[in-house]
């Protein structure tokens, strides 16, 4: 879709990318499904290694059309309302990150890359773009793109939690050193299973990063309210 897609958008009539019924970019309706408190967002079963998650709606209904319409259908101008969205889960990461109250901590923002054949194929890298709008929109936070899929995966989509982390792990690499000490959010679009943050967190953990935490704009409803032994969660996610 790409340029193309985005010329598109320019000069077609558009109507609401969530409910398409109302006309512009996002109904007021549509738009409210977004602006909820960012909450613990953590899947069933809670794969080792997770960073605690967190996400401002579920993932279905109006919020999956609006991330599909971004993501698949060129419509980029979404970025900064789901931009804004994510912004909010990164606050929450932030906030309730484990150790010490230390307020506000200003976190980098590393989004989990796409297949290089997805961003190809879209035009455009839908989470790297997110990421750099959430960042924009918190003070002295910024996105760095350090991650890189370093072997080819099979579609996630009817994987099970199980086979979805088989097939990502070993899938990333940090592609920029520096990364030792620095605080930092991985931030996506949805968390399913929780298995490409828990990749990315691998990864970057690796490199001596400190995971705060884990940004997402939505989750799928199957998620658990919190994981039984939570505590135990939040000091691997370190
Ligand atoms: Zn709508």
């Amino acid at each position: 879709m790409g340029v193309l897609g985005e010329l598109l958008e320019l000069v077609l009539p558009q109507v609401c990318a969530g409910c398409g019924a109302s006309p512009g970019l996002l109904c007021t309706g549509c738009f409210g499904a977004l602006t909820c408190p960012a909450r613990p967002a953590w899947p069933s079963p809670v794969p080792p290694g997770l960073p605690a998650p967190w996400a401002v709606a579920a993932y279905g209904g109006t919020v999956r059309a609006m991330i599909v319409a971004y993501k698949e259908s060129g419509r980029t101008a979404l970025a900064h309302p789901l931009g804004t969205a994510l912004a909010r889960s990164v606050l929450a990461a932030s906030a309730r990150a484990p150790g010490p109250p230390s307020g506000f901590e200003v976190p980098v923002l590393v989004p989990v890359p796409s297949a290089r054949a997805a961003t190809r194929a879209r035009g455009h890298d839908p989470a790297l773009r997110l990421a750099t709008e959430a960042a924009r929109l918190l003070p002295g936070a910024h996105c760095v793109d350090a991650l890189v899929q370093a072997r080819g995966v099979a579609d996630q989509a009817g994987l099970t939690a199980a086979a979805r982390l088989a097939n990502l792990a070993g899938a990333l690499a940090v592609r920029r050193a520096g990364l030792r000490g620095i605080k930092v959010i991985v931030v996506d679009d949805v968390i399913t299973t929780g298995a490409s943050l828990v990749e990315a967190a691998r990864v970057l953990r690796a490199a001596d990063a400190h995971v705060l935490g884990a940004a997402v704009i939505a989750a799928t409803p199957r998620r658990a309210r919190a994981p039984r032994d939570q505590g135990n969660q939040r000091r691997t996610s370190e």
